[in-house]
């Protein structure tokens, strides 16, 4: 069983959401090693304001690892990158759509090509990077330090065979829960984009969040962070209340739950390795 640690000393494996939701994602990953950003959806300026409000110095971040190329998850890449001097972990199709796209979010130099399945290591941490089904070529990531684990998949449209064996067996798992199907419906937005969202290509719903929970938790799994929740077609509280009502039915009280907010971040999460 895994030792969630208190103490400053204990302090070596970790991840601190910065937020999640349309408008911006980030996370501090904390190896043994250093620190490194899971994508920079901020503008540099408010990620450095984001790690200074839980006591991260910005200038500790070692390198930057983007999931896709949605300017909610690279809006800070470049200029951050440049300002901090630390290589960016792309894959090759994300780089290019960024260049063709959002050229002003495109790293600049200092790029470092990752591929779906090739593991690497960075600040101590072991990283596995996974294809996941998205509108455009996607990442999520499993971190690993000896057999502590944390799982992150936000923005994919299907849970598939392949992120649920990665996924399984996280102690902390960030997992979205982007939508509830009836206030999507009722959003007003244009079919053909509730349609994207709902499509294998789209988002998870509360409800394929909350499903899969049976198949990725073991009796490891200590916290689960639900993310990427839609301001406008959900409900932090509703996910809140599903997550506890699916857990009970797995006779699981005694996960932890929070739900990551798109203005304020979350508290450190820290293991004992
Ligand atoms: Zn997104
Ligand atoms: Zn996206």
């Amino acid at each position: 069983m895994i030792e969630f640690a208190e103490t400053a000393s204990c302090r070596n494996f970790g991840i601190t959401v910065l937020g999640s939701g349309s408008k911006g994602n980030s996370s501090v990953i904390h190896g043994t090693k250093g620190n490194f950003l899971l994508d920079a959806g901020f503008s540099a300026k408010e990620l450095a304001a984001r790690m200074e409000d839980r006591d991260i110095d910005p200038c500790s971040i070692q390198a930057i690892l983007v999931t896709h190329a949605h300017q909610d998850h690279t809006k800070g890449c470049r200029v951050f990158g440049k300002k901090y001097n630390i290589p960016v972990y792309i894959q090759q199709e994300t780089y290019l759509e960024l260049k063709e796209h959002y050229e002003k979010y495109a790293p600049e130099e200092d790029v470092v090509l990752i591929t779906p399945g090739s593991a690497f290591d960075c600040c101590g941490v072991h990283i596995e990077p996974f294809e996941i089904s998205h509108d455009v070529a996607a990442l999520a990531y499993i971190f690993q330090v000896e057999d502590h684990k944390i799982g992150y998949a936000t923005d994919l449209g299907w849970m598939s065979p392949l992120v649920k064996r990665k996924l399984h067996d996280s102690q902390i798992l960030i997992l979205e829960s982007n939508y509830d199907p009836v206030k999507l419906r009722n959003s007003g937005r244009p079919i053909s984009t509730i349609r994207r969202i709902m499509g294998r290509q789209g988002h998870l719903s509360n409800d394929e969040a909350m499903s899969s929970l049976g198949d990725l938790i073991t009796r490891n799994t200590r916290k689960i962070v639900f993310a990427h929740i839609s301001q406008e077609c959900n409900d932090r509280v509703l996910v809140n209340d599903l997550a506890m009502k699916q857990l009970a039915d797995l006779n699981r009280e005694d996960i932890l739950v929070e739900i990551a907010s798109q203005s304020t971040p979350l508290e450190t999460m820290w293991m004992k390795v």
